[in-house]
């Protein structure tokens, strides 16, 4: 029996500080923050403004080895950091971490709160709704599914001309633009300014009235693992006179509008990344955009309150921003861009003070192992952010190094083998080479490297010792054991030193791959470089799609691979670190809104399913004190 209760039974048991409080620490002003309840506010981001003159605080990665299905601690390991630097240690510290999805959270994963004494809280405010930015995505991301489905109705119902009149109509007899249509008139360089005057084929392009049916990408999404809508059939109702097309779901944090609220850096900046995103394309095979739709406008209004980051706290009252959550297989996995500026001003510096002892520390984390999460960190979100962290802490536990070196696979739910309940050196050592080559994956970005060792109680002090001397061989700062799980930041104080020192240290920092390769060459250095393969294998169709999207001019994005994240290969079954493989490339997509393209080395569900036994079944709510029960 674990002498840690439950993770809710801990978030329960200890009452969080005002979330007015917080923000006051943090020399918020109350008109900087909007508050939604006692412990949960959103920031506006003229805070970023005012405190813009300031040096940043220092910006430290947390990111994984490659993991067993039951998680090595990341966002456990965040917050016991966070904790320890700023209730311990002295310092602001922010954590930055993702808004959880409804569906892991219903479904088998479980929250993202962290756990033990290293967590949000409270964890079910955390879990459920935040402050409703999922739900906005949703609604921008429908608005849209319903503008290309109309749009294409009243194409075919009405003639071109009529629907024209329909979509500028006439005031007083004179037809009237809304201003927005004149940007877009500019933009297609038609440089008229009497809508009548516009042609036939001027009408065409301007009303969009050719989007070929084939090509739409763009689906509707809910926020809820219903495996049953992955496919469906629309326009069924007789109303629709035969419009029928076959699309399905995502789940919302998969939809292209989350991801954009991830990488975008300010509001002006969202509003030309929402009308950017492509749907499909023109029977002529030209990319058809929000803004084409005329709906970018009305999709950023949806938005404009979801680009504010969300403040709450850790159990020991430091500050939290949570803020966007893209899935981390087909996405970044990290979360917002703004939340990480905005922390880093608040932990930011004055001219006058000393930036070695005052300086605050912003914790953030990336999805997946180092590899998948940290290349994407690296290659996409600080590449649109102009952001580098100071230090990459990588987060390795003793029994799943041990998978990696050959011990039986681990999976929820079953007892744990004698392997990981008992002490065994060798096994551990041999899977020691999956953590060294994601430190050496993570120093080729040239940025110091911790490794963290989350303390599980079955470990030994020999084994702690093993992996702290392959870890240094490997190149990493130092390996350092945290007990947070258990003991709160006081378990992390030792690791919060290991960082405050490591990001101390000069920097030399490069990116992967210059944007202006081959999208194919990307994609190569990628593999190769980073999973340690031997090449790629692009299917007959993912070369067309690198053909079409070079040709519309897209191939200047950075790429995110979607694979396993139970190997440092495509195959899970690959343990360790594997070498000599093929990744075959399938499919590959774009998101030019977000800024990226995305390639699928595997069959990517974009919405999940539940289990025989989902996490919901022991939910419920205490009628007594109408306290949520059962959420892990
Ligand atoms: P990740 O972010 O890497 O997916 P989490 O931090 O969410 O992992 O942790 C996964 C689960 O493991 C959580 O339920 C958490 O409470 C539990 N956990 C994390 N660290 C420990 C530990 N040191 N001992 C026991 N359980 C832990």
């Amino acid at each position: 029996q674990s002498p840690v209760p439950s993770d809710i039974a801990v978030s329960r048991a200890q009452r969080p500080k005002n979330i007015k409080t917080v923000a006051k620490e943090l020399g918020l002003t109350e008109n900087e923050v909007e508050l939604f309840g006692a412990y949960k506010a959103k920031v506006k981001l003229d805070v970023y403004d005012r405190l813009k003159h300031r040096k940043d605080g220092k910006y430290v990665l947390v990111a994984g080895i490659t993991p067993t299905p039951l998680g090595e601690g990341k966002s456990t390991t965040t917050m016991g950091i966070s904790q320890a630097l700023g209730a311990h240690l002295g310092k602001i510290c922010f954590a930055n971490v993702r808004q959880p999805s409804q569906g892991p959270t219903f479904g088998i994963k479980g929250g993202a709160a962290g756990g033990g004494y290293a967590q949000v809280i409270p964890m079910d405010e955390f879990n459920m709704h935040l402050t409703g930015d999922i739900h906005a995505i949703t609604a921008a991301n429908n608005l849209l599914a319903a503008a290309i489905d109309t749009r294409m109705f009243h194409e075919a119902t009405q003639k071109d001309k009529a629907l024209y009149s329909r979509l500028v109509p006439k005031k007083k007899g004179v037809r009237e633009f809304a201003p927005i249509w004149f940007r877009r008139l500019r933009k297609l360089g038609i440089n008229k300014t009497n809508p009548d005057d516009l042609t036939e084929e001027e009408i065409t392009r301007f009303a969009r009235l050719d989007i070929d049916p084939e090509t739409i990408t763009w689906k509707r999404v809910l926020d809820v693992n219903d495996r049953h809508l992955r496919q469906i059939e629309i326009g069924l109702a007789p109303t629709e006179k035969g419009h029928r097309r076959v699309t399905g779901f995502d789940i919302s944090v998969a939809s292209e509008v989350m991801a954009v609220l991830a990488l975008s850096t300010d509001l002006a900046d969202m509003r030309e990344r929402l009308g950017r995103m492509v749907i499909g394309t023109s029977k002529q095979g030209e990319p058809v955009t929000c803004d084409d739709l005329g709906v970018g406008g009305a999709l950023t209004a949806l938005m404009k309150d979801a680009i504010k980051p969300n403040l709450m706290q850790t159990l020991e009252g430091t500050p939290v921003f949570v803020h966007a959550g893209p899935f981390a297989n087909i996405s970044i996995g990290a979360s917002s861009v703004i939340a990480d500026k905005l922390a880093l001003k608040l932990a930011g510096t004055e001219e006058d003070e000393d930036p070695v002892e005052k300086a605050g520390y912003v914790v953030t984390e990336a999805g997946f192992d180092f590899t998948m999460g940290g290349e994407r960190f690296f290659n996409i979100k600080c590449r649109s952010s102009g952001l580098v962290p100071d230090v990459v802490v990588i987060v390795a536990t003793v029994r799943a190094l041990k998978v990696h070196g050959g011990g039986p696979d681990i999976s929820p739910g079953a007892p744990l083998a004698e392997e990981y309940r008992t002490e065994n050196v060798e096994l551990l050592r041999k899977g020691c080479v999956n953590l060294a080559k994601h430190i050496a994956n993570a120093k080729s970005y040239g940025v110091p490297v911790i490794v963290a060792v989350n303390k599980f109680e079955t470990d030994t002090d020999a084994e702690i010792q093993c992996i702290r001397e392959e870890a240094v061989k490997a190149g990493a700062e130092d390996a350092i054991m945290a007990n947070h799980w258990a003991e709160g930041g006081k378990g992390a104080i030792d690791l919060a030193k290991g960082i405050i020192e490591a990001s101390q240290k000069p920097k030399d920092f490069k990116l992967l791959y210059d944007e202006n390769l081959s999208i194919v060459e990307k994609l190569e250095a990628i593999a190769t470089k980073m999973y340690g393969a031997a090449g790629i294998e692009l299917t007959e169709n993912a070369k067309k799609q690198a053909e079409t999207y070079t040709r519309q001019g897209f191939s200047h994005l950075p790429v995110c691979i979607a694979k396993t994240q139970y190997s440092l290969s495509h195959d899970a079954s690959l343990k360790g670190a594997p070498t000599g493989f093929t990744v075959p490339i399938r499919d590959i997509k774009m998101s030019p809104g977000a800024g990226y393209l995305y390639a699928k080395a595997a069959d990517i569900q974009t919405i999940p399913g539940l289990p025989t036994a989902p996490g919901y079944i022991n939910v419920d709510v205490d009628m007594e004190t109408g306290e949520i029960e059962g959420l892990f």
